[in-house]
């Protein structure tokens, strides 16, 4: 999952920043509405929280804009001002849900974790491939039954193999939808995450579960 924090004001960004990344998403920043609208059109995000007060473009007019770009992912407007025809603008112009600051993080995680469930549970309940069965409402998987207990980010890959399971994927593919625009293209962190994961779904069982093709990527 990847999230796109848009707000000028740094503590606040830095803040979310911190508080998602530990939850196990990937996040990037913009800090003004021409910057995220740019960051949109080249990165496929699955939540955008959107500040409304933003330099530049502000944050309704963004979300009008992303929405006419064919943004479908969720938009989650925070909000200052808790004027019932800000909030009623805010939902207008295409966001699926607003906080009104000061709000507390954990409901902001609860938000995003709504957003994301209701699109994996339109989409994709229970993945069931392999053996394997992945719940991405709990993160929780089994191997032909047997729990197995793995870190967020641990579970996003095997999620994103599992989800293409057949099919080579290249590690830049990898690192493009499950880590951040900070993330050096060039550091060992995919095989690092890959090589942990690996041992603890091979871990009492006689078959590997992913292959890795040289040159083309990894496949379950
Ligand atoms: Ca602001």
């Amino acid at each position: 999952m990847r999230i796109l924090v848009v707000e000028d004001e740094e503590p606040i960004t830095a803040a979310l920043e911190r508080g998602l990344t530990k939850l196990g998403y990937a996040v990037d920043t913009a800090y003004d509405g021409a910057e995220a609208l740019e960051k949109a059109a080249v990165t496929r995000y699955d939540v955008i929280c959107l500040d409304l007060n933003l330099p530049r473009i502000d944050g309704v007019e963004v979300c009008r804009r992303l929405r006419a770009a064919g943004y479908t992912g969720g938009i989650i407007m925070l909000t200052a001002r808790s004027a019932i025809r800000e909030r009623v603008e805010g939902l207008d112009s295409g966001a699926d849900d607003y906080l009104v600051k000061p709000f507390a993080f954990s409901e902001l995680a609860a938000r995003i974790r709504a957003l994301t469930r209701r699109e994996t549970t339109l989409r994709e309940p229970v993945l069931r491939t392999k053996g394997l069965e992945l719940d991405p409402n709990t993160n929780k998987v089994r191997r032909n039954g047997v729990e197995i207990h793995l870190t967020p980010k641990e579970f996003a890959l095997l999620y994103y193999l599992a989800r293409n399971a057949g099919r080579a994927v290249p590690q830049e593919e990898l690192l493009e939808h499950l880590w951040d625009e900070n993330t050096n293209p060039f550091t060992q962190t995919v095989k690092v995450h890959m090589n942990n994961l690996r041992r603890k779904i091979n871990e009492g069982f006689d078959e590997p579960l992913i292959e890795t093709i040289r040159g083309k990527g990894y496949v379950l």
